[in-house]
């Protein structure tokens, strides 16, 4: 077998250098909740391939059922020849989503996507222009999503000029912004749209219900809803953008879950199909179906294969109880990270909900960002076995997303890891 090393030079000479990667080792296999690199060496994971492989890596449902569906075909492209996989996929999502009312659902590749197909359905329902998004937002790297992203580097930069009628307002970030509460996070970002936009122009208010790259921040109780229930009256199209927040991960089918927040639109993709791309919008069928006939689309866009992928997962996540997994991996992890905390001063807060967890690094007694010690944790870990992530606005976040089937010991061994490198 190529050894990593050999792998990293080809590389190096092969593949484009914008494309980078948290570890140099290279995969053979995995699955559960550890990875296996080729030079036989394993790794707990608490990556997921950022919160894709919820049911973890070739899941046994989700590996017969694209060996089955590879076998009848593999694309007959949904907008030319249809297909019934892709019919069931958009009524499980109809059905598991937030809202008791009728719902339609379009699918396409990647969660960029699916925030573009989102705007452009919002956009066209309403007939206004703007998009409103929040500080340390993160929808994507397309053209439009640049623009809905919040962090210049290394997402933007130099990549513009983006598009326009994109307007960002604040988030409700507890530990940054003094501990405001929900609603009173949302009465100032509810003026500035008034006051800077003029709600009559905004088609959609588009936002994380716990942001994924931006930090996992989590918003005070009551800003979801309080902006929820602006956007009602103002007639703006609310959409959740749950691509990394879906699918079992905070605990819930959905973060809105959490507050019986019921989003107009919802965008879905990371954890849905088990790790084959596909990505959806689902949402009130007034609004989707506002869209003329061949509006929406894509060439690959609910490919047979990711589809059959996707409804083993759902499959699996019912059948295992993955929501009720993330709640048991929030119990043991966030009472280990609360442990690392008090005696760390470096780790300003422990925040996340089910198996989207996170510690914020600062320097002793600030507020001043730490990323230096996030990098240096990280690489301990790395160094040690643990395949963990860093994010946020200031870099100065280490974030843990586990995939929901780990097993125990598996979870122990990574917070044990991650225990000694803090020391
Ligand atoms: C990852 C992510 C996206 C973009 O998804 P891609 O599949 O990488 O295009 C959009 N929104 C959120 C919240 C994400 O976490």
């Amino acid at each position: 077998m190529t050894s990593s090393e050999e792998l990293h030079k080809r590389r190096g000479a092969a593949v484009a250098r914008g494309v980078g990667s948290t570890i140099s080792s290279y995969v053979d296999h995995a699955g559960g909740g550890t990875i296996t690199d080729v030079e036989g060496r394993q790794w707990i994971d608490f990556a997921a391939g950022i919160a894709v492989a919820n049911v973890g890596n070739s899941a046994p449902r989700v590996v017969e059922a694209v060996k089955a569906q590879v076998e009848r075909f593999t694309h007959t492209c949904f907008m030319v020849a249809p297909y019934e996989s892709y019919v069931a996929v958009c009524e499980q999502l109809n059905a598991l989503t937030p809202g008791s009312f009728e719902k339609r659902s379009a699918l396409f590749n990647s969660g960029a996507e699916a925030v573009e197909n989102a705007v452009k359905i919002a956009r066209h329902a309403t007939g206004r222009p703007a998009v409103v998004v929040f500080d340390h937002a993160y929808h994507g790297r397309t053209n439009l999503t640049m623009a809905l992203t919040a962090k210049n580097m290394p997402y933007k930069h130099r990549f513009g000029p983006f598009a326009g009628e994109v307007y960002r307002v604040p988030m409700s970030y507890p530990l940054r912004d003094g501990g405001l509460d929900g609603a009173t996070a949302a009465a100032r970002s509810i003026e500035m749209i008034e006051k800077q936009v003029g709600a009559e122009n905004v088609a959609a208010l588009l936002i994380e219900p716990i942001q994924g790259e931006g930090g996992f921040v989590v918003p005070a109780e009551g800003f979801l809803p309080a902006l929820r229930e602006w956007a009602t009256a103002a007639g703006v199209v609310f959409v959740a953008d749950e691509i990394q927040t879906g699918f079992c991960r905070t605990g819930q089918w959905f973060a809105c879950d959490h507050e019986d927040v019921v989003p107009d639109l919802i965008t879905l993709a990371k954890g849905i199909a088990g790790g084959l791309p596909l990505a959806a919008v689902t949402g009130r069928a007034e609004l989707m179906d506002a869209v003329h006939v061949g509006g929406l689309g894509g060439t690959y866009g609910g490919n047979p294969i990711a589809c059959a992928a996707a409804l083993a997962s759902i499959e699996t996540m019912r059948e295992l109880d993955l929501a009720c997994a993330a709640q048991r991996i929030e119990t043991v992890m966030a009472a280990r990270l609360r442990t690392i905390a008090e005696r760390d001063p470096r780790i300003a807060e422990v925040r996340g909900r089910g198996a989207m967890l996170a510690v914020e690094l600062v320097q002793p007694g600030t507020l001043t960002p730490d990323p230096a010690a996030a990098a240096v944790v990280s690489a301990a870990c790395h160094a040690a076995g643990l395949l963990t992530l860093t994010c946020g606005t200031y870099g100065n976040v280490l974030r843990f997303l586990p995939p929901l089937v780990i097993s125990d010991d598996e979870l122990a061994r990574g917070l044990d890891i991650l225990d000694a490198a803090f020391r």
